[in-house]
């Protein structure tokens, strides 16, 4: 931590930083300017809270320059985490794509579009099963019938299943059935959730929070790896801002971003990220010039009629049509479509 004393300090307020960061465990090197000092304070714990220092008599600014993640840091580990599956790898040099509905609705809507989206050179089959929805008289998914009807969808077509878990007593459910586990990003700040999911062995997609900073949606990352779960993988899905236009903004930054500050593959969603069918492709075009290491986008076989998020969900010829461009893009940057 960088502690910068105020220009007017005297030096009885600089002695008493100095002695209650000696308190704190901290060493203290002191340099001295002209007219200006600041103290190098060695030692600081991730959970130290920085406040402490910034509200002394005599101190204008403390900063931490270590990050308070530690097991999802580049400096904990330097090369990239690659998560093995069946029929892929995540984190390598490949984009893995995961489509389908936002919700598992039955056997003819879910076998539909699993088919076409195998066709078209998705890996993964995602689908809720259980739904988080604004309000409580909105559609809320068909439970652990939805996840069966996946599981039997994904096997017939080669496909893996991507589904989220709202609750700690949902996890062992969606386990079964599914290869990976969603967390929602109105979840992603559900401390308690987030360490049962260290003890799952499945891999798990934690979503950005609407309102999440790069560090927050890290230190959630954080829980469920030092609960034991060394598979976490980071979802950028759009954040709310003050723009209207469309349902979220799509942080386009957070992918060079997390994987500068973190060695976790971190997918982008532009169906929630952006809300708009038509403005769904462009921001799939973005995140892989941006180096997603994977997509997650909604596909319905007749979104006009879709029990959620038909809007924002892509007809099976848009998704054929973005397999197309995403090779294009994908090969310019020296990877390939999973
Ligand atoms: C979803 O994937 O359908 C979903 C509910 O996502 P989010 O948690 O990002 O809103
Ligand atoms: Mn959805």
């Amino acid at each position: 931590m960088v502690v910068v004393v105020e220009q007017n300090a005297t030096e009885k307020d600089i002695e008493g930083i100095i002695r209650i960061l000696n308190d704190f465990g901290f060493d203290v090197h002191r340099s001295t300017g002209v007219n200006q000092t600041v103290l190098g304070a060695i030692g600081v714990k991730p959970d130290f809270d920085t406040r402490q220092i910034e509200v002394l008599p005599g101190v204008a600014h403390a900063y931490r320059i270590t990050e308070p993640y530690k097991l999802a840091s580049r400096s904990f580990r330097q090369e990239k985490s690659v998560f093995k599956f069946k029929n892929c790898e995540i984190g390598g040099d490949s984009i893995v794509v995961m489509a389908g509905p936002c919700s598992v609705e039955n056997e003819k809507q879910i076998f539909t579009i699993a088919e076409s989206v195998a066709k078209a050179g998705a890996k993964f089959l995602r689908g809720g099963a259980f739904k988080p929805r604004s309000s409580p008289y909105a559609f809320q998914g068909l439970g652990e019938d939805g996840l069966k009807l996946m599981r039997r969808a994904a096997d017939e077509f080669g496909l893996l299943v991507i589904s989220e878990a709202m609750d700690s007593n949902q996890i062992e459910v969606v386990e079964k059935y599914s290869d990976i586990i969603q967390i929602g990003a109105r979840n992603m700040q559900n401390y308690n959730f987030l360490r049962e999911l260290g003890k799952s062995s499945k891999p798990v997609l934690l979503k950005r929070g609407l309102s999440a900073t790069f560090e927050e949606w890290l230190m959630s990352a954080e829980y469920i790896l030092s609960g034991g779960n060394q598979q976490v993988m980071m979802c950028e899905r759009g954040i709310r801002t003050f723009e209207t236009a469309t349902r979220n903004t799509m942080d386009i930054s957070a992918i060079p971003v997390i994987h500068a500050k973190s060695h976790l593959p971190i997918i982008a969603d532009p169906s929630h990220g952006i809300g708009i069918r038509d403005k769904v492709i462009p921001m799939a075009r973005a995140a892989v010039a941006a180096g997603a290491d994977g997509i997650i986008v909604e596909v319905h076989n007749d979104p006009d009629h879709a029990k959620s998020d038909g809007a924002q969900s892509l007809f099976p010829n848009q998704f054929e049509e973005m397999m197309k461009q995403l090779r294009v893009i994908a090969e310019a940057i020296g990877r390939k479509i999973a």
